[in-house]
């Protein structure tokens, strides 16, 4: 059977190796079990019940409560040739009826229906009358009330389950759970201890980051500058946060989207729809926004304020790289950002025990930017994953020994000139000053007069800034007023400037690599082949083939078609379908490079 699950993996997805947990799920579906799955996101758990579904007679019924991933999930399984389908309430009632008919004359492999359609006699009799391969359930958390999403019209499809016939193999899947939320789908669906695959949370593709003292607008620019065609998420706490990031970065044509719940449904559409399509690669966005979105080639996912607790950064942060390629995750860090996140806590209408509970999470959030552990390992901790688990050796900190920089000299430069200006200014001015500036507000305040006056002339006004910004986000200096931010001395300010305290400072260097053994031309020329099939059949264009497959095939630079086969994500029927194609732009391209060469 296993040897057939390993064919089915390369002729149809064109994959050589299974995901760890991947193989032991099929093994225990295809022998008749009812399994669970507990795996990270972009863990490939759609075919834990996908190659059990192709290796197994009859229809399987996979059950989503998130409605806009089904026709992403179904668009990819017909774009590898496979018979699929959903049902839901997007598409009107007569569709509806016409796939409940082609579902009956068992003409699909796969139907993805919400929890909801359960609740259907039609639709219950339907399912009773054919044979099922096998019943999974996607985002299983949902079904217990321990889960953080409960679901009530979940939960109640188990009653529903004794009246089928022949229950095929129940399969759960689920990329967050507690032991609880285990424990109550295992005794929900009669999952033995031993059909349990838990791979854990880890996601070593996650390069886990925070950055204090930063301006954040300057952060986001020359990081995004840096990667212009990568595609990220920029999460803001506020509407207004979103649309003002969205308009600095419009400004500096940056190709930006924008979503949140105060745009209309039509323009959260749009946004939506501009940035799968990756003609918008950059999205600034409330947490409104992400669930349901599938979209593998998320490269980064940068908050801009820190977010109420582990569990949402988590899973917000997680939707980077689930294409299973290096990608970023960036925790912008700022003192004050924490105030407005008690404030929402306060304003709540929760009990006071619970508003405890969530003024505990968001302490534990606040101590991840000051732990000086492995980022990933603190939250895993966290999450009680079961596993022994390393230091990831990407994070932040793990990089951080290397990175730390001796600025004591320039802090004490910083401070004095402070301390000379009377306490009366912003950083701004502070920076101008000691770079040495003639602007006419410095002149003005006769600040050129003062013996810091272009003491760090040899600096970038930019750097110094930073620096200051530093300072202030570790407490040797404070900005009082975040209306007129005028810079004060703080009490560790002394310490400093008598020289009984030293300052060192992350200078950020991003710690993914950037991809050098890639090709950038040939990919961006493969990326425009995959746009135009992508336009050309109305699919997201990681639907066409994925970011790793393009990597792969400016790696490999096949000759032929059994060359092309080769390559990670090519397999028969993409072949047949788009291979041709960009087999042609490479041999072209390495034809060209050639002649250059010569
Ligand atoms: P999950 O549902 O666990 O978040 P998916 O099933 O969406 O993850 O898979 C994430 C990505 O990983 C998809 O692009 C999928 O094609 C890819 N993938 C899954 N299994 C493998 C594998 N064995 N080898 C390589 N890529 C895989």
């Amino acid at each position: 059977m296993n040897n057939k699950a390993q064919l089915l993996l390369k002729q149809y997805y064109g994959y050589d190796t299974f995901r760890p947990g991947q193989e032991t799920m099929i093994h225990h579906v295809t022998s008749g079990h009812h399994a669970l799955g507990v795996m990270p996101t972009g863990g490939g758990k759609s075919l834990c019940y996908q190659i059990p579904g192709l290796l197994l007679e009859g229809t399987a019924i996979i059950i989503s409560p998130l409605i806009s991933l089904m026709k992403d999930q179904v668009d990819a399984l017909n774009n590898y040739g496979i018979a699929a389908t959903y049902i839901n309430s997007s598409i009107t009632y007569e569709e509806q009826r016409d796939r409940l008919e082609k579902m009956y004359e068992g003409r699909y492999q796969f139907v993805y229906v919400a929890p909801e359609r359960f609740e259907s006699p039609d639709f219950l009799r339907l399912a009773r009358s054919i044979q099922l391969s096998l019943i999974a359930f996607d985002e299983a958390h949902c079904i217990s009330q321990w889960g953080h999403d409960f679901r009530p019209s979940y939960r109640s499809i188990v009653a529903t389950l004794d009246q089928i016939p022949n229950l095929p193999p129940l399969l759960a899947l689920t990329a967050t759970a507690t032991k609880a939320v285990i424990q109550d789908i295992q005794r929900l669906l009669n999952i033995s201890d031993k059909h349990v695959v838990n791979t854990g949370f880890a996601r070593n593709n996650l390069h886990f980051q925070v950055v204090k003292g930063m301006n954040k607008h300057d952060f986001l620019l020359s990081y995004i500058r840096n990667r212009s065609h990568e595609s990220g998420i920029i999460y803001a706490a506020t509407r207004k946060d979103v649309d003002s990031i969205h308009a600095f970065l419009s400004k500096q044509k940056v190709k930006v989207a924008r979503y949140h719940a105060g745009m209309s449904e039509q323009e959260r559409k749009d946004a939506q729809q501009s940035f799968i399509q990756d003609e918008l690669p950059v999205m600034v966005a409330t947490n409104a926004f992400g669930m349901g979105i599938d979209k593998s080639n998320v490269r980064y996912v940068i908050h801009y304020a820190i977010p109420m607790n582990l569990e949402s950064y988590y899973q917000e942060a997680g939707r980077a790289g689930r294409d299973g390629l290096e990608s970023d995750c960036v925790l912008l860090f700022a003192g004050q950002d924490v105030h407005l996140q008690k404030f929402l806590i306060e304003q709540s209408l929760m009990n006071e025990e619970k508003k405890q509970q969530e003024y505990d999470k968001l302490q534990k959030m606040v101590n991840y930017v000051h732990t000086n552990r492995c980022l990933q390992r603190y939250m895993l901790d966290y999450f009680s994953d079961p596993h022994d688990i390393n230091d990831c050796g990407k994070c932040s900190n793990c990089k951080d020994e290397s990175e730390k920089e001796d600025v004591t000299r320039e802090a004490q430069m910083i401070l004095s000139c402070v301390k000379r200006m009377d306490e009366r200014f912003g950083s701004g001015m502070v920076a101008k000053v000691l770079k040495g500036s003639k602007v006419k507000k410095v002149l003005d305040f006769k600040l050129d007069k003062l013996s810091t006056y272009g003491l760090m002339s040899k600096h970038t006004e930019k750097d110094i800034l930073d620096l200051i910004h530093y300072l202030t986000a570790d407490g040797f200096l404070q900005q009082e007023d975040a209306k007129f931010p005028v810079l004060k001395l703080t009490p560790s300010s002394i310490g400093v400037l008598k020289g009984q305290e030293k300052v060192f400072v992350k200078r950020l260097k991003l710690s993914r690599p950037m991809e050098t053994n890639v090709d950038k031309d040939l990919f961006e020329e493969l990326r425009q082949v995959r746009k135009i099939f992508a336009e050309e059949k109305g699919l997201p264009p990681y639907i066409i083939f994925p970011d790793s497959t393009l990597k792969d095939m400016c790696l490999r630079l096949p000759k032929s078609s059994e060359e092309m086969l080769a390559v990670n994500g090519v397999g028969d029927r993409k072949l047949r379908e788009y291979g041709h194609e960009f087999l042609r732009v490479i041999i072209a391209h390495v034809e060209k490079k050639k002649s250059i060469e010569v």
